[in-house]
Order: structure tokens, then sequence, then C-alpha cells
């Protein structure tokens, strides 16, 4: 949530921005207007990558504000796609279901991500054995932010706690890192109460990898990281949990200039008109810009693996990751891997679904 009494509008977020391409006085002029309620061109040109938040180590959550203002203009609706496209994918095209296996099993939320690798969840080993519950009930609703509205996010975030608090478990692993990130902005922001501990994927996935040590084969590849807007909107430093699995499977961690504070987009939202431009041609010049960017940085700094912790993103850069001869991977995908020499997944792309081209 904003916090005004820690801005003194010193502009370093929007300055930081690596898509407006303010100076400093440019970036205290639209924070002013922002603050002050009138419209400010980040209105229209921010693609919602929430990383200003992190820019502000004062505290203030600028992203909080520019989302918020967005909702009170209105441009959700200008600049729809973004919304329509997760109400239609989350609430229509992904079946809500739970799988139990045994009473003790550990208990895993998946969302909507069933409908990006169908088999994924039935056929690995990894998730054999397994609790899962999935589908538009167990919907984060962070996403929404993407449809440039947060009143939606404050609106279904109690329901969205609700369901997982009818889940009999006291800890629920969270496969998608945006169903984590809530537990730490909008839900504390409300102040709602859990009767389970989340838990992070990537903390799952080190303690299985540690359970099962004796089987680890090292992996041996060096792996670039791109990950989601979520990991900036709040929560734990995800690099120390990466940092240890990637220790644990033997994968060489490729450092590279678009890479934590400096961390690029998946270019998946500014394709979606979630920016820069009314024109969708515009914006899917603008998503492909990024995506480039993106892969290529990860190529020159030697990489030929790109770990991911959102479909979403990985569905954005996959195309363009196998291309570059870089393999497209999510995280459980290097313990599968390497503790059953199972294959990457192949998950569904962007590409494939026309959201990008
Ligand atoms: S939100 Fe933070 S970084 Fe941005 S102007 Fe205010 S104090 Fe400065
Ligand atoms: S959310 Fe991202 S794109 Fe929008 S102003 Fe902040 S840093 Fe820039």
């Amino acid at each position: 949530m904003w916090n005004p009494e820690r801005c003194d509008l010193c502009g370093e977020c929007l300055e930081s921005c690596l898509y407006l391409g303010y100076d400093l006085e440019r970036a205290k002029k639209e924070m002013q207007l922002l603050i002050s309620g009138e419209h400010s061109e980040v209105l229209d040109r921010c693609i919602t990558c929430s990383a200003c938040n992190t820019y502000c180590y004062k505290g203030a959550r600028p992203f909080d504000l520019i989302v918020h203002r967005m909702d009170e203009e209105g441009s959700q609706f200008k600049k729809g796609s973004a919304t329509a496209l997760l109400e239609v994918f989350c609430f229509n095209l992904a079946r809500n279901f739970v799988r139990k296996t045994k009473k003790d099993a550990p208990w895993m939320s998946i969302c909507c991500m069933e409908y990006f690798q169908p088999h994924l969840f039935w056929d690995s080993k990894l998730f054999e054995g397994l609790n899962i519950a999935g589908g538009g009930d167990y919907f984060c609703v962070n996403g929404m932010i993407h449809g440039r509205q947060d009143t939606a996010v404050f609106e279904n975030m109690q329901g969205y706690i609700d369901q997982l608090n009818k889940l009999p478990t006291d800890e629920i692993i969270l496969f998608h890192d945006e169903c984590y990130a809530p537990f730490f902005s909008y839900a504390k922001d409300m102040k709602l109460e859990t009767n389970f501990k989340p838990i992070h994927l990537l903390e799952w996935l080190i303690e299985v990898v540690k359970d099962n040590y004796k089987d680890v084969k090292k992996l041996g590849v060096r792996c670039a990281i791109s990950l989601p807007c979520s990991v900036r909107a709040s929560g734990p430093d995800r690099h120390i949990w990466i940092e240890e699995l990637f220790d644990l499977l033997g994968v060489e961690l490729v450092e590279r200039k678009y890479d934590r504070k400096n961390q690029i987009c998946c270019g998946a939202v500014a394709g979606l008109g979630g920016g820069a431009s009314e024109d969708l041609a515009e914006n899917q010049r603008f998503s492909q810009e990024i995506r480039e960017k993106n892969v290529n940085d990860a190529k020159n700094f030697g990489a030929d693996h790109m770990m991911f912790l959102c479909p979403f993103c990985y569905a954005a850069l996959a195309y363009d990751n196998k291309a570059a001869g870089i393999m497209p991977v999510m995280a459980a995908d290097l313990v599968r891997m390497s503790l059953y020499g199972e294959k990457p997944t192949e998950y569904v792309t962007a590409l494939e679904k026309g959201w990008i081209v």
C-alpha cells in the first residue's frame, strides 16, 4: 500500500524505471502529478512491472500509488486486454479441482497453472503423492494489477484467502510466485487471517532435493534467471533460495546486466497493452524490444538455460530463448531433471496463443 509519509519526492523511483526514460527532474515532476491526483504520463506508459517499489528504498511503494491512480482514472477500461485475458483464462478456461492423495501429504495450490501444462502435475514424479488444489477458485487475483486496477485485487483477496483456509493443512506450497507475494502485500495490508503458513515453491524444492540428495545428478548447466514482477512486489529475496537450490543441483547462476535490481520484464504485459500505446501493433513491437533485450543479455553472458518462476514469463520468452539456443525451464523442471531424469516441461507459449507476435 502507498505510504505517502515516506515519500520525499526525490524522484529516484521513476528515474530508475527501465521503460520511461525520465531524467531526475522529469521524474520528480511526474511523481508530484501522481501524488496530487492530476494526470501523469506514467499512467499511460507504465507497464506495471512493479520494480519502482524496489527502487524506493524508503518504503513508500510508488507502484502501489501508480496502480491505484490507474484504477481511479479507469485506464483498465481503455487498455483492458490484460484484464480480459486474466478473467477468461482464470475463471473460464482453467478448471477447478482438488486432488487428494494421502491425509498427511503436503498441500500445494497451483492457481490456474494446470492450463499451461496439463500433464505436468499428473505425470511427473516430483508431484506424485502431493495433495493439489487448482483453478479459478484458487486464483490469487494479484495479477489484476496488470489489468491496471487495484480495486479488483482488494475485493477478491478475502475470497482467495478463504478458499485456501478451507484446505485441511497448516502449510500450503504456492506453485506460482504471484500467489505467494500477496501474503506480504495486499493480504497483509488488509490484515487477513490465515490458518496456514504460505510456503514458496523454492523453499519446498530445496527440501525435496535435500531429502533425496543421494539421487541428485549435478546438471552442470549455466542458467540465467528471469524473475516475475511479483518478486518485486513483496516478500523475502528469492535470490537466496535460488542460489541454495542451484548449489544443490550443480547449476551455475549466470549473473548478467538485466538482473537483480536491474531485472528486465518478460514483455508479456507490454504486449497485451500494459503501456506505451493504445495501438496493439506498437505494444507488440515494444514487447519484442523488451524480450530481445532480455534474451540477448542472457546469451551475451553465456547462459545455456533460463529459469522462470512464472508460467506467463515462460510463455512470453520460451520461443525467443529457444531461437537463441537457450533452454527455457521452470524452477521445478531443474529438480525433475536432476532427481528423476525427466525432460524440461513444454509449457503453452504466448506465441502459440497469439498473445504476442
Ligand atoms: S516513492 Fe520513494 S523513490 Fe519515489 S519519489 Fe517518493 S521517496 Fe523518492
Ligand atoms: S511499475 Fe515498472 S514500468 Fe511502471 S513506473 Fe514502476 S518501474 Fe516503471
